[in-house]
């Protein structure tokens, strides 16, 4: 395949800035100022028209005024094969670090249904195609944003049936490639015996599954961060399992005088406690299920990473 040095190249990129993150570069080289919004209001607008065939017509969204939060480049997810440069800067996807590359294309969902259970990575699928693992503590909001991205109700609760949710949950999107609903991890009650079994089997699912993109690792941006969300980031980072932080709950404001951080400090936090167990940073995006914030931010994130592993 041709690789492209200009950016960005697809209609999409052309004629969408409302998923963008408004930016600018400071008078330090390397710094790049980056709105982050998480109002409910502002997110509004993008939760209501997707036409099914192109995102490319959102409406422009008005950003508030805010302190921006910033992000210095070399804390930036970009994309193989994207250049970046003061003449040629980036678009940064709003409420993430990751910068959109000429793979970002077809994110729409115009289909979405369950396709089976599998007690182990063997039982899994064996079509080939690409898929994406949803992973997290119990009450995250993994159901929540998984119903948000393929805007249905209801259908994350299938794995929630009894029987179920000890499973891999394979989920067929546009009848070319998979969601995966992995098995929440953190019930304080549950026995040793379980947890254990546990590690195991989703351990042998990242490690082994071939067809594996990337795993999203759900952390809930409303409070601070838990021992556990951590020592699985840093599995994952140590043992090179790639992978997206999905920061949710982020509409939960603490009132500060109460001793709360914001969800963008605990965001801010994870990643610092993270960072050693990491080559390079990890992609990171910030999501509520009850405003819809970054569902398309995340589409447009797998679009990119699933195209890109189409062509590789
Ligand atoms: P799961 O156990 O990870 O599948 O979590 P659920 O999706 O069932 O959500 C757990 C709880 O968190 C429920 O009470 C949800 O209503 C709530 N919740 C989920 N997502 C969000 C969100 O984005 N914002 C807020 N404020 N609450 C959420």
């Amino acid at each position: 395949m041709a690789f492209l040095t200009h950016f960005p190249v697809s209609p999409i990129h052309h004629q969408s800035s409302s998923l963008f993150t408004r930016f600018f570069l400071s008078s330090k080289p390397k710094t790049i100022l980056i709105y982050a919004t998480l109002s409910p209001s502002h997110f509004s607008s993008t939760s209501t028209i997707i036409p099914s065939s192109s995102l490319a017509t959102l409406e422009e969204i008005s950003l508030p005024e805010e302190t921006p939060l910033q992000i210095a480049q070399e804390k930036l997810f970009i994309p193989p094969d994207t250049e970046i440069s003061s003449e040629k800067p980036p678009r940064i996807l709003r409420g993430s670090n990751i910068v959109l590359s000429k793979y970002a294309r077809d994110a729409q969902i115009n289909s979405a249904e369950f396709v089976k259970s599998s007690v182990e990575t063997e039982a899994c699928p064996s079509d080939g195609w690409p898929e994406f693992a949803l992973v997290g503590r119990s009450n995250v909001g993994k159901s929540s944003l998984l119903n948000s991205i393929v805007r249905r109700k209801k259908l994350a609760l299938t794995s929630k049936k009894p029987g179920k949710t000890q499973c891999i949950n394979h989920f067929r999107i546009n009848d070319s490639w998979y969601l995966v609903d992995l098995p929440g991890y953190g019930y304080a009650s549950a026995p040793h015996e379980l947890k254990q079994d546990w590690n195991k089997f989703t351990k042998d699912y990242f490690l082994n599954r071939s067809t594996l993109v990337s795993v999203f690792l759900l952390i809930d941006a409303s409070i601070p961060a838990k021992k556990i969300d951590l020592e699985y980031a840093s599995w994952l980072g140590q043992n090179q399992v790639p992978m997206t932080l999905v920061f949710t709950k982020c509409d939960k404001r603490k009132k500060k005088k109460n001793g709360g951080k914001h969800p963008e400090e605990n965001v801010q936090d994870f990643q610092e406690l993270i960072s050693k167990y990491f080559d390079s940073v990890p992609p990171w995006i910030m999501t509520s299920s009850l405003t819809n914030q970054g569902r398309d931010e995340i589409l447009l994130h797998m679009a990119q990473l699933r195209n890109y592993w189409l062509n590789h």
